[in-house]
Protein backbone atom coordinates (compact mmCIF):
# COMPACT_ATOMS: atom_id res chain seq x y z
CA UNK A 1 0.00 0.00 0.00
CA UNK A 2 1.16 3.34 -0.29
CA UNK A 3 1.67 5.23 2.43
CA UNK A 4 2.20 9.38 2.72
CA UNK A 5 5.68 9.54 3.12
CA UNK A 6 8.00 12.15 5.14
CA UNK A 7 9.82 14.77 2.91
CA UNK A 8 10.24 17.47 5.56
CA UNK A 9 9.07 18.17 9.05
CA UNK A 10 5.03 17.68 8.98
CA UNK A 11 4.90 17.70 5.37
CA UNK A 12 4.09 14.20 3.72
CA UNK A 13 4.21 13.10 0.18
CA UNK A 14 1.59 10.23 -0.99
CA UNK A 15 2.11 8.83 -4.44
CA UNK A 16 -1.38 7.96 -6.26
CA UNK A 17 -1.63 5.92 -8.88
CA UNK A 18 -2.40 7.22 -12.26
CA UNK A 19 -2.64 6.48 -16.22
CA UNK A 20 1.31 6.23 -17.29
CA UNK A 21 2.77 7.88 -14.03
CA UNK A 22 1.68 8.05 -10.50
CA UNK A 23 0.62 11.88 -9.11
CA UNK A 24 0.99 13.86 -5.85
CA UNK A 25 -1.18 14.83 -2.76
CA UNK A 26 0.91 16.22 -0.53
CA UNK A 27 -0.54 16.29 3.67
CA UNK A 28 0.60 19.75 6.01
CA UNK A 29 0.42 18.93 9.35
CA UNK A 30 0.16 21.82 11.60
CA UNK A 31 -1.19 23.57 15.02
CA UNK A 32 -4.00 24.64 12.09
CA UNK A 33 -6.21 21.98 10.39
CA UNK A 34 -4.03 19.40 8.66
CA UNK A 35 -4.35 20.30 4.71
CA UNK A 36 -3.80 18.21 1.64
CA UNK A 37 -2.63 19.71 -1.66
CA UNK A 38 -3.92 18.64 -4.24
CA UNK A 39 -6.20 15.23 -4.39
CA UNK A 40 -4.91 12.89 -7.46
CA UNK A 41 -6.71 11.98 -10.34
CA UNK A 42 -10.19 10.49 -9.72
CA UNK A 43 -12.91 9.68 -7.20
CA UNK A 44 -11.79 5.69 -7.40
CA UNK A 45 -7.94 6.68 -6.04
CA UNK A 46 -9.67 8.99 -3.20
CA UNK A 47 -11.20 5.92 -2.00
CA UNK A 48 -8.56 3.14 -2.91
CA UNK A 49 -5.40 4.96 -2.00
CA UNK A 50 -5.83 8.44 0.22
CA UNK A 51 -8.23 6.96 2.65
CA UNK A 52 -6.07 4.25 3.79
CA UNK A 53 -2.98 6.49 3.76
CA UNK A 54 -4.71 8.80 5.70
CA UNK A 55 -5.91 6.09 8.31
CA UNK A 56 -2.08 4.73 8.37
CA UNK A 57 -1.59 8.09 9.94
CA UNK A 58 -4.76 8.11 12.05
CA UNK A 59 -6.70 10.53 10.36
CA UNK A 60 -9.51 10.75 8.49
CA UNK A 61 -11.00 13.03 5.62
CA UNK A 62 -12.95 14.81 8.33
CA UNK A 63 -10.03 15.51 10.39
CA UNK A 64 -8.85 17.71 7.02
CA UNK A 65 -9.64 20.96 7.07
CA UNK A 66 -8.39 21.90 3.16
CA UNK A 67 -8.04 20.78 -0.01
CA UNK A 68 -5.95 23.06 -1.72
CA UNK A 69 -4.96 22.61 -5.89
CA UNK A 70 -1.65 23.42 -7.12
CA UNK A 71 -3.67 23.72 -10.48
CA UNK A 72 -7.10 22.21 -12.42
CA UNK A 73 -5.42 19.80 -14.35
CA UNK A 74 -7.52 16.69 -13.83
CA UNK A 75 -4.73 14.32 -12.30
CA UNK A 76 -4.52 16.68 -9.38
CA UNK A 77 -8.16 17.95 -9.09
CA UNK A 78 -10.42 14.84 -9.52
CA UNK A 79 -10.68 14.01 -6.15
CA UNK A 80 -11.61 17.19 -5.05
CA UNK A 81 -15.75 16.12 -5.65
CA UNK A 82 -15.19 12.81 -4.04
CA UNK A 83 -13.20 14.23 -0.97
CA UNK A 84 -15.78 16.60 -0.40
CA UNK A 85 -19.02 13.85 -0.36
CA UNK A 86 -17.23 11.66 1.71
CA UNK A 87 -16.37 15.04 4.11
CA UNK A 88 -18.26 17.97 3.61
CA UNK A 89 -16.68 20.21 6.05
CA UNK A 90 -13.45 19.64 4.06
CA UNK A 91 -13.12 23.64 2.27
CA UNK A 92 -11.39 23.71 -1.13
CA UNK A 93 -9.25 26.42 -2.09
CA UNK A 94 -8.15 27.84 -5.40
CA UNK A 95 -6.16 30.85 -6.51
CA UNK A 96 -8.55 33.36 -7.89
CA UNK A 97 -8.07 32.83 -11.63
CA UNK A 98 -8.52 29.03 -10.96
CA UNK A 99 -12.67 29.28 -10.57
CA UNK A 100 -14.09 28.40 -13.21
CA UNK A 101 -11.93 25.97 -14.47
CA UNK A 102 -12.40 24.44 -10.89
CA UNK A 103 -16.55 24.62 -11.38
CA UNK A 104 -16.28 22.70 -14.50
CA UNK A 105 -12.80 20.87 -15.39
CA UNK A 106 -13.76 18.18 -17.79
CA UNK A 107 -15.18 21.62 -19.63
CA UNK A 108 -11.16 22.55 -19.21
CA UNK A 109 -9.98 19.01 -19.88
CA UNK A 110 -11.83 19.56 -23.57
CA UNK A 111 -10.84 22.30 -24.14
CA UNK A 112 -7.52 21.34 -24.01
CA UNK A 113 -7.99 18.66 -25.96
CA UNK A 114 -9.53 20.96 -29.14
CA UNK A 115 -6.21 22.45 -30.02
CA UNK A 116 -5.26 19.58 -31.88
CA UNK A 117 -7.88 17.08 -31.61
CA UNK A 118 -6.35 14.20 -34.01
CA UNK A 119 -3.43 14.37 -31.53
CA UNK A 120 -5.38 14.15 -27.98
CA UNK A 121 -5.90 11.58 -25.41
CA UNK A 122 -9.18 11.32 -24.71
CA UNK A 123 -10.74 13.04 -21.89
CA UNK A 124 -11.80 11.89 -18.46
CA UNK A 125 -14.91 9.86 -18.40
CA UNK A 126 -15.88 11.41 -15.17
CA UNK A 127 -14.60 14.68 -13.62
CA UNK A 128 -16.27 16.49 -11.18
CA UNK A 129 -15.90 20.23 -10.58
CA UNK A 130 -16.51 21.87 -6.89
CA UNK A 131 -17.04 25.56 -5.98
CA UNK A 132 -14.00 27.04 -3.99
CA UNK A 133 -14.93 27.69 -0.80
CA UNK A 134 -12.07 30.51 -0.81
CA UNK A 135 -10.25 32.09 -3.89
CA UNK A 136 -6.93 33.02 -3.13
CA UNK A 137 -4.46 35.48 -4.12
CA UNK A 138 -0.87 35.89 -4.97
CA UNK A 139 0.96 35.65 -1.20
CA UNK A 140 -2.31 34.42 0.62
CA UNK A 141 -1.68 32.14 3.65
CA UNK A 142 -3.33 29.32 4.62
CA UNK A 143 -2.41 27.52 8.10
CA UNK A 144 1.70 27.50 7.05
CA UNK A 145 1.03 28.04 3.66
CA UNK A 146 1.97 30.42 1.28
CA UNK A 147 0.37 30.88 -2.25
CA UNK A 148 3.00 31.82 -4.79
CA UNK A 149 1.68 32.08 -7.98
CA UNK A 150 3.82 30.75 -11.01
CA UNK A 151 2.48 30.59 -14.05
CA UNK A 152 4.50 28.68 -16.78
CA UNK A 153 2.78 25.46 -16.82
CA UNK A 154 -0.61 26.61 -17.01
CA UNK A 155 -1.61 30.43 -16.59
CA UNK A 156 -3.37 29.71 -13.21
CA UNK A 157 -0.50 27.47 -11.42
CA UNK A 158 0.54 27.83 -8.41
CA UNK A 159 3.30 26.65 -5.44
CA UNK A 160 2.71 26.29 -1.67
CA UNK A 161 5.64 27.36 0.29
CA UNK A 162 5.52 25.63 3.75
CA UNK A 163 7.27 28.77 5.70
CA UNK A 164 8.39 27.00 8.97
CA UNK A 165 10.28 24.51 6.87
CA UNK A 166 10.77 26.39 3.54
CA UNK A 167 9.69 23.13 1.26
CA UNK A 168 7.58 24.44 -2.02
CA UNK A 169 5.04 22.15 -2.80
CA UNK A 170 5.32 22.55 -6.88
CA UNK A 171 2.46 20.52 -8.17
CA UNK A 172 3.86 20.52 -12.23
CA UNK A 173 5.19 24.31 -11.58
CA UNK A 174 8.58 23.24 -11.95
CA UNK A 175 8.92 20.92 -15.20
CA UNK A 176 12.02 20.39 -15.82
CA UNK A 177 12.16 18.14 -19.02
CA UNK A 178 8.61 16.73 -18.40
CA UNK A 179 7.43 13.91 -16.86
CA UNK A 180 7.89 9.94 -18.86
CA UNK A 181 4.61 10.14 -20.44
CA UNK A 182 4.87 13.93 -21.22
CA UNK A 183 8.06 13.70 -23.46
CA UNK A 184 9.13 17.20 -22.97
CA UNK A 185 7.92 19.63 -20.64
CA UNK A 186 4.18 21.13 -20.74
CA UNK A 187 4.05 24.70 -20.65
CA UNK A 188 0.99 26.16 -21.70
CA UNK A 189 2.59 29.65 -20.67
CA UNK A 190 6.17 29.94 -21.25
CA UNK A 191 6.26 33.40 -21.48
CA UNK A 192 5.90 34.17 -17.65
CA UNK A 193 8.10 30.85 -16.87
CA UNK A 194 11.48 32.00 -16.68
CA UNK A 195 9.32 34.83 -13.92
CA UNK A 196 8.40 32.32 -12.04
CA UNK A 197 11.52 30.69 -11.65
CA UNK A 198 13.59 33.86 -10.82
CA UNK A 199 10.91 34.42 -8.48
CA UNK A 200 11.15 30.56 -6.89
CA UNK A 201 14.95 31.56 -6.60
CA UNK A 202 14.48 34.47 -4.21
CA UNK A 203 12.27 32.97 -1.58
CA UNK A 204 13.95 30.89 1.16
CA UNK A 205 13.28 27.40 -0.45
CA UNK A 206 14.99 24.85 1.19
CA UNK A 207 13.30 21.87 0.04
CA UNK A 208 10.70 20.69 -3.22
CA UNK A 209 8.27 18.29 -3.57
CA UNK A 210 6.79 18.09 -7.12
CA UNK A 211 3.38 16.53 -8.19
CA UNK A 212 5.45 13.87 -10.26
CA UNK A 213 8.89 12.48 -11.18
CA UNK A 214 10.34 14.88 -13.52
CA UNK A 215 13.40 14.04 -15.68
CA UNK A 216 16.16 14.17 -14.82
CA UNK A 217 16.30 14.97 -11.42
CA UNK A 218 12.37 12.97 -9.92
CA UNK A 219 10.61 14.45 -8.05
CA UNK A 220 11.75 16.10 -4.81
CA UNK A 221 15.11 17.61 -3.87
CA UNK A 222 16.45 17.85 -0.42
CA UNK A 223 18.34 20.77 1.29
CA UNK A 224 18.89 24.16 0.33
CA UNK A 225 21.37 23.26 -2.69
CA UNK A 226 19.26 20.64 -4.27
CA UNK A 227 16.63 22.82 -4.36
CA UNK A 228 18.79 25.58 -5.86
CA UNK A 229 20.64 23.11 -8.54
CA UNK A 230 16.34 22.36 -9.07
CA UNK A 231 15.28 25.34 -10.23
CA UNK A 232 18.29 25.79 -11.82
CA UNK A 233 18.40 23.43 -14.39
CA UNK A 234 14.68 24.16 -14.72
CA UNK A 235 16.11 27.35 -16.18
CA UNK A 236 18.54 25.29 -18.36
CA UNK A 237 15.17 23.00 -19.81
CA UNK A 238 13.50 26.23 -20.37
CA UNK A 239 16.20 27.92 -22.38
CA UNK A 240 17.42 25.04 -23.97
CA UNK A 241 13.66 24.21 -25.76
CA UNK A 242 13.15 28.03 -26.43
CA UNK A 243 15.97 27.99 -28.39
CA UNK A 244 15.43 25.02 -29.70
CA UNK A 245 12.13 26.11 -31.01
CA UNK A 246 13.71 29.40 -31.98
CA UNK A 247 16.18 27.42 -34.20
CA UNK A 248 13.42 25.37 -35.65
CA UNK A 249 11.91 28.34 -36.84
CA UNK A 250 14.83 29.98 -38.05
CA UNK A 251 15.33 26.38 -40.68
CA UNK A 252 12.03 26.77 -41.64
CA UNK A 253 10.16 23.90 -39.54
CA UNK A 254 7.23 25.33 -37.74
CA UNK A 255 4.88 22.45 -38.27
CA UNK A 256 4.28 21.88 -34.17
CA UNK A 257 3.92 18.10 -34.22
CA UNK A 258 7.36 18.02 -36.42
CA UNK A 259 8.46 20.44 -34.38
CA UNK A 260 7.48 18.19 -31.30
CA UNK A 261 8.69 15.32 -32.38
CA UNK A 262 12.38 17.13 -32.92
CA UNK A 263 12.17 18.14 -29.63
CA UNK A 264 11.26 15.15 -27.44
CA UNK A 265 14.32 13.24 -29.82
CA UNK A 266 16.42 15.89 -28.88
CA UNK A 267 16.39 15.92 -25.10
CA UNK A 268 16.27 12.10 -25.01
CA UNK A 269 12.40 11.96 -23.96
CA UNK A 270 10.08 9.07 -25.39
CA UNK A 271 7.64 10.69 -27.63
CA UNK A 272 3.66 9.73 -26.44
CA UNK A 273 1.65 8.09 -28.70
CA UNK A 274 -0.82 11.15 -28.62
CA UNK A 275 1.69 14.21 -28.87
CA UNK A 276 -1.14 16.65 -28.00
CA UNK A 277 1.16 17.76 -24.56
CA UNK A 278 4.83 18.25 -26.74
CA UNK A 279 2.90 20.14 -29.45
CA UNK A 280 0.87 22.38 -27.00
CA UNK A 281 4.73 23.46 -25.29
CA UNK A 282 5.68 24.14 -29.05
CA UNK A 283 3.06 25.97 -30.37
CA UNK A 284 2.99 28.47 -26.62
CA UNK A 285 6.51 29.10 -27.65
CA UNK A 286 6.11 29.64 -30.95
CA UNK A 287 2.66 31.86 -30.06
CA UNK A 288 5.63 33.80 -26.85
CA UNK A 289 8.28 34.24 -29.34
CA UNK A 290 5.53 36.05 -31.88
CA UNK A 291 4.19 37.96 -29.16
CA UNK A 292 8.20 39.23 -28.53
CA UNK A 293 8.68 39.93 -32.44
CA UNK A 294 5.62 41.69 -33.06
ZN1 LIG B 1 -0.64 19.85 -14.83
Amino acid sequence: MERFTPVADGVFLLKVPFTGVWTGVVLVLSDDEPILVDSGGSAETVDSTIVPALADLGLTLSDIGWVLATHIHGDHVGGIARMRALAPSIKVGVFHESRTRMQQPLAYSREIRAKFPEHSAAPPAVLDGAEPDLLLEDDAMIGPLRTIHTPGHDTDACCFLDTRSGTLITGDSLQLNGTISQGCALLFDPGRYLASLHRLLDLPVQNIVCGHPYLPLGETAIGEEAARRFLATCVGCYEHDRGFVAGMAHAGVADPLAVAHALVEEIGGVAPAKMFLPMHTVAAYQEAAEGENA
